[in-house]
């Protein structure tokens, strides 16, 4: 039994848990709930409102009003960033609640959300706030005849639709630009992990933010988020997710001609030549396989070696892989905790069988855990494949800790191997020749292109996709914040 924290326990006691609509907190307006699961002990962790149409409505006009009559949208840049940086601090320091509170709903190592997702939100708040300070808002334009300017507005309502793999990590990255700029935002959290999400409600009241610019609806897809993709109250759109969905929130959002960016799945390939330290990089991408039960977008599931240290690092790598600590969330001694749900452990194991079903081989068998003293958790061991590129396992996001082994002698003919990938998310080269890796990082299709090294975040280094991976400008870096500001000219003849 792990014991909470007792702000934990306070926030958890509170049920059904609340929307957070213009600035109160709200059950839905059906009156409905759902439930959202502890993974590690597959128990139920919390009643949380079932928000739908009516809730969506209510929140993307509260946004709207808020917009037009909070002052948020209009007051001076330095006095939103000190607000926002308000934010960033109770979210330092509350960090071991938030923790807690997202180890128990996603599954995740308690430690690691305190050491990465926690801290980076807050630093993304700090680090939009600061870069809006130093933003040009109005540029003149010298064009003969004319006195003419450009200035640069928030646009308005941004919806914002989160997955359930780092939820209170993407609220920041998600969230941030669009505060910065003067933007009012409604967030719709995935079903399976909303209790971060509303907590940072919480700390958005506690720090000043006027009612109405942050509104949380908790809901499930087909209904809160299908509602909020379709609104015609919205101005901006930005969906985190899967790519059969995304699509379904573009073509929801395109009908209302309203701007969507789209941060969507992957399946990144590791090129690794035959010159590398062949432990140290079995090690790494072993780590980066397991990272929040491989539930990771952009995180190597390709590995593609070279011949000649094949054997060397499959030895490695499975001896690595199969030693994983895997257990509860709230253990210190965790590497890597349960998937989120059933369904996902169901995902997970299919693919499994579908790619031996095709032709592929195991080189480290995967399957379900069990973790003493939590027999009901949603737990599966890591797995290793090796087989023909046309493999599923190969080619489809499986979304656990799985990785898919191919070999290579060729230069050329790897790099066109990993870009027969329908996504685009993220790539990396282990080399000792800085010459080769960069070469071959630049022609990789991605968004990012890592080298020795795996899953790099940095602000200020843009973050995003391409081909099914995303569109539409990514996330982290500087123009981000001039995705969520509206160019407007000023022009009067001089005559
Ligand atoms: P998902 O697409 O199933 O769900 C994402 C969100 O969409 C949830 O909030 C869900 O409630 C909502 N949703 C579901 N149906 C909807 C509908 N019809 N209309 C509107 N909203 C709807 O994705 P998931 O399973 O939660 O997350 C996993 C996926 O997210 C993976 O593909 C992963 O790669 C991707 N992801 C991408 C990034 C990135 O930055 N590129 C980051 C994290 C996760």
């Amino acid at each position: 039994m792990t014991t909470l924290n007792p702000e934990v326990t306070k926030f958890l006691s509170a049920q059904p848990l609340k929307m957070f609509v213009g600035g109160r907190w709200v059950e839905a307006q059906s009156g409905k709930t759902f439930e959202t699961l502890d993974p590690g002990e597959g128990t139920v962790l919390a009643k949380v409102a079932a928000g739908d149409v009516a809730d969506v409505d209510a929140a993307v006009t509260a946004a709207r009003e808020a917009f037009r009559k909070s002052g948020w949208a209009t007051m001076p840049v330095n006095d939103r960033a000190v607000i926002l940086h308000r934010l960033a601090d109770l979210i330092d320091k509350r960090k071991e609640i938030i923790a807690q509170i997202e180890s128990l709903d996603v599954g995740k190592p308690r430690g690691q959300a305190a050491a990465f997702d926690v801290p980076h939100a807050a630093q993304t708040l700090r680090y939009y706030a600061d870069l809006s300070v130093h933003t040009r808002r109005r540029e003149p334009i010298a064009v003969s005849g004319f006195d003419a300017r450009t200035i640069r507005v928030p646009y308005g309502v941004c919806g914002f639709i989160f997955p359930w793999n780092f939820p209170f990590l993407l609220i920041g990255w998600g969230i941030a630009p669009a505060l910065a700029a003067g933007n009012t935002v409604v967030i719709k959290p995935a079903e399976d992990t909303p209790l971060s999400t509303i907590y940072f409600a919480k700390l958005a009241e506690e720090a000043g933010v006027p009612p109405g610019v942050i509104n949380v609806v908790t809901g499930l897809g087909e209904t809160a988020g299908a509602a909020l993709a379709r609104h015609l109250g919205l101005n901006r759109m930005s969906f985190t997710g899967s790519p059969e969905v995304g699509r379904l929130v573009a073509e929801a959002c395109g009908k209302n001609l309203v701007p969507t960016k789209l941060e969507l799945g992957g399946k990144g390939a590791a090129v690794i030549f035959d010159d590398v330290n062949v432990g140290a990089v079995a090690d790494s991408l072993a780590g980066a396989v397991t990272l929040n039960a491989g539930q990771v977008c952009c995180t190597a599931t390709r590995w593609l070696v070279h011949e000649k240290i094949r054997d060397e690092f499959v030895k490695q790598a499975t001896a690595t892989l199969g030693a994983m600590k895997i257990g509860y969330g709230a253990n210190p001694d965790t590497n890597m905790g349960p998937v989120v749900s059933e369904k996902q452990r169901g995902r997970v194991l299919g693919y499994l069988d579908k790619g031996v079903k095709g032709g592929a081989k195991l080189l480290l068998a995967g399957g379900r855990a069990e973790v003493q003293g939590h027999e009901r958790g949603f737990y599966v061991k890591p797995a290793l494949l090796t087989g023909d590129p046309g493999n599923v396992c190969a080619r489809e996001e499986i979304f656990g800790p799985v990785a898919y082994v191919m070999t290579f002698n060729d230069e050329d003919k790897v790099i066109d191997l990993v870009n027969t990938s329908a996504y685009g998310l993220a790539n990396s080269v282990w080399s000792n020749n800085l010459d080769r890796a960069n070469r071959v990082a630049e022609k990789l299709v991605a968004g990012n292109s890592w080298i020795n090294a795996h899953n790099i975040f940095a602000h200020g280094m843009p973050y995003g996709g391409c081909n099914l991976s995303g569109c539409g400008g990514g996330v982290l870096g500087p123009e981000t914040l001039s995705d969520y500001l509206r160019n407007q000219t000023i022009a009067r003849p001089l005559v």
